[in-house]
């Protein structure tokens, strides 16, 4: 969306210790030296949420839509992300990944997607099963697209790298430290956090799953609302871990920015299995029992929660039935890998998505980044983020540009 350059003065406040604040607040003090950038985070340390529960894939961009803020940015991001790391000596390994079709109805869909990446630019090429085995012996299909410059990463340890580097370089990093009311006085914005008052010029909200509420205790009338959907992980057990060298994905359903679940090999060597995606019960909830009365009445009231479910009611209760059954949660597995069975997979946690949902009932598709005078708040930073996390500072940078 188009976002206007506002003026701005020295102190930059920015709210979230996820991987968008701190690589907004690392920008920030590497190019502007008479910046004093304060980062103000509720948790006890840098990514605890979404940056910390994700799978760790430096998306290549193949599914965003051609012009797209998330098809730039992801495209940008995944190369200055894979330069980020071998710069300051973070594992980092561009695998490559393959999405495959397992049904000839998939096909089109395939195709489609592959004209996609061609739009958006990618080293992409579709693959005869013989081909796309000799990449994962172990996979079946009809046809896949091989992305070459598909990568991983830990993403919690780009985010300990960029709060030292924010911190060398001036920056002011409060863990603890939650931010509960934004009021403006003259020319300031003045912050309460329970570690007391920060005064600052502009304000940058990176909240996740939080920004729809930060943005109102700023005065802004957000355009769509933040809901939660969590997504759950299985992971192979080490014997299992050889059926898979990189990184598997279905044909994903193009009414969704969720992938379907897919087999990860993470950077560690492991294997991940998942995320599938379910509506969580509490912004912060990781389980089905963390239930928060609060969230759960601010999704349920939603009118458009309720419009997304009318529309898609059969696909959200498939995913509730895999969430409850393991054995539904392999046989998902089980059509990208056949040899995977209910046996060869243990719980291995979950991360809760940030996705903004317009009153229309449609899932905001797009980075949402609003300004308002002093302020910007970032309202939808999704997959891929994460990956793009170091494009979208620059975005936010030019956008406090004096
Ligand atoms: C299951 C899952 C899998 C994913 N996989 C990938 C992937 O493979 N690749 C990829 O690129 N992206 C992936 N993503 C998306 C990616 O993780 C996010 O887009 C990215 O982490 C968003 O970063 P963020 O800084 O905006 O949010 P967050 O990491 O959620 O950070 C927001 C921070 O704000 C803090 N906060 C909130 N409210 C307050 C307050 N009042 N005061 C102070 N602090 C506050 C929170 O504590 C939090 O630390 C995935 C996400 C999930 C959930």
């Amino acid at each position: 969306m188009a976002v206007r350059a506002i003026r701005c003065g020295v102190r930059y406040a920015i709210i979230g210790g996820g991987i968008v604040g701190l690589a907004t607040a690392y920008r920030l003090v590497t190019t502007r030296p008479e910046a004093r950038v304060t980062v103000l985070e509720k948790e006890s340390g840098w990514g605890a949420h979404q940056t910390g529960h994700n799978s760790g894939v430096i998306h290549a961009g193949v599914y965003y839509k051609p012009g797209s803020m998330k098809a730039t940015l992801c495209k940008a991001g995944s190369r200055s992300m894979v330069e980020f790391c071998r710069e300051y000596g973070i594992p980092v390994e561009v695998c490559g990944k393959l999405i495959v079709a397992t049904d000839p109805a998939e096909l089109p869909r395939l195709h489609a997607l592959h004209e996609r990446a061609l739009a958006n630019g990618l080293p992409v090429a579709l693959l005869e099963p013989e081909k796309a085995r000799e990449i994962e012996p172990a996979v079946a299909c009809v046809a896949a697209l091989h992305v070459e410059s598909t990568g991983i990463v830990d993403f919690g340890q780009v985010c300990a790298r960029l709060a030292a580097l924010v911190a060398d370089g001036g920056g002011e990093l409060r863990t603890g430290t939650r931010v509960d009311s934004i009021a403006t006085s003259g020319d300031e914005i003045v912050i309460g956090t329970t570690g007391g008052e920060v005064r600052a010029d502009v304000l940058i909200n990176c909240a996740g799953l939080h920004a729809d509420r930060l943005a109102r205790l700023a005065g802004i009338r957000p355009p769509a609302r933040i809901v939660p959907f969590r997504g759950e992980y299985y992971e192979l057990v080490p014997a299992r871990r050889d059926l898979v060298r990189g990184l598997i994905y279905p044909v994903p359903d193009p009414q969704f920015p969720f992938l379907g679940v897919h087999l990860t090999r993470m950077i560690d060597g492991s294997v991940h299995a998942g995320p599938n995606a379910v509506l969580a019960l509490a912004r912060e909830g990781y389980r089905w029992r963390t239930v928060r009365a609060r969230d759960t009445l601010d999704a349920l009231t939603y009118s458009g929660l309720w419009r997304l479910g009318r529309r898609h009611w059969k696909y959200g209760l498939g995913e509730v039935r895999r969430s409850l059954s393991k054995r539904r949660f392999a046989e998902s597995l089980a059509r990208l890998v056949p040899e995977l069975t209910v046996d060869d997979i243990v719980p291995a946690g979950a991360g809760v998505r940030a996705q903004a949902v317009a009153p229309s009932g449609d899932l905001v598709d797009d980075f949402l980044i609003v300004t308002e005078g002093r302020q910007v708040h970032v309202l939808n930073a999704p997959s891929p983020a994460a990956t793009s996390s170091l494009e979208i500072a620059k975005h936010i940078a030019a956008l406090v540009d004096a």
